[in-house]
């Protein structure tokens, strides 16, 4: 089982642990305690439960399936993700941790327009390579000044929480995300989706992988469901 992916040029993707071990079993087994029931092993009859709980949006039982993963994202990225609140979240402090020298640059193609209207929105790549030349030594000229201002102020003594706010929220960060299946398809629904921003979509394809990976009866009925979390 893979276990951790690169995301964007300094970031990724961690399974730290899930649970229970046979997680879809627990799933079933809390649906079918409303009829008495339980199982040992997850048979079609059963795959098929899975399929109806999700058609029928009944979330609950996919509250029992946890994940636990650790993530390294460009704190714009973070700013998205904690929105998500049905989940726990444990991040590094810049305000007691000097934040390494690392800022997060689009490449080329990820470098975009919007179009379109409100409501209607499209991104574009660009052709223009004079614009990406601009665009790139801007990004590059604005990291190098505020790290060495970030730099000057931690030389001079000045609290970690004070120098701090001279960074970008370009530059990476990581934390510590517990969540269920039940809000994990929630998070996918909306983040692994075209009208995502493109950076978060990268760690939300990543996270979904996982997710087939450790509960793919689940995964394929979000599918045939639509992406609808339950
Ligand atoms: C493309 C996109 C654009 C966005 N743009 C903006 C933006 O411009 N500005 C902005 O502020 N946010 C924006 N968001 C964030 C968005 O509004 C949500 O805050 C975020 O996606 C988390 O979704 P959620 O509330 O479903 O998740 P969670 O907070 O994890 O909640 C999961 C589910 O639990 C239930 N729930 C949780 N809390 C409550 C509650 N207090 N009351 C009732 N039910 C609750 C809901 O059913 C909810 O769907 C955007 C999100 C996306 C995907």
């Amino acid at each position: 089982m893979i276990k951790q992916v690169k995301v964007l040029d300094y970031g990724s993707v961690t399974l730290e642990d899930f649970g229970p071990s046979n997680v879809e079993l627990m799933v079933v087994n809390s649906a079918r305690v409303s009829h008495d029931k339980h199982v040992t092993e997850l048979k079609e009859e059963d795959k098929k439960l899975i399929e109806f709980l999700l058609r029928n949006r009944h979330g609950t039982p996919f509250e029992m399936a946890e994940f636990w993963f650790h993530i390294k994202c460009p704190i714009f990225v973070t700013r998205e993700w904690h929105r998500h609140r049905i989940a726990s979240y444990n991040e590094m402090s810049a305000r007691y941790t000097e934040l390494p020298q690392e800022f997060y640059v689009p490449k080329g193609k990820d470098i975009r327009f919007l179009k379109g209207k409100q409501g209607d929105y499209k991104y574009e790549g660009i052709d223009d390579c004079q614009i990406l030349e601009y665009a790139n030594s801007d990004f590059k000229h604005v990291h190098r000044a505020a790290w060495n201002a970030y730099q000057d102020m931690l030389d001079m003594g000045i609290a970690k929480e004070v120098a701090r706010m001279v960074l970008p929220v370009s530059i990476y960060t990581q934390f510590y995300y517990k969540t269920n299946a039940r809000s994990l398809m929630n998070f996918l629904s909306l983040r692994n989706h075209p009208k995502a921003m493109w950076e978060i979509r990268q760690y939300a394809k990543a996270i979904e992988n996982m997710f087939h990976m450790v509960m793919p009866h689940t995964h394929n009925a979000f599918i045939k469901s639509g992406r609808t979390a339950p």
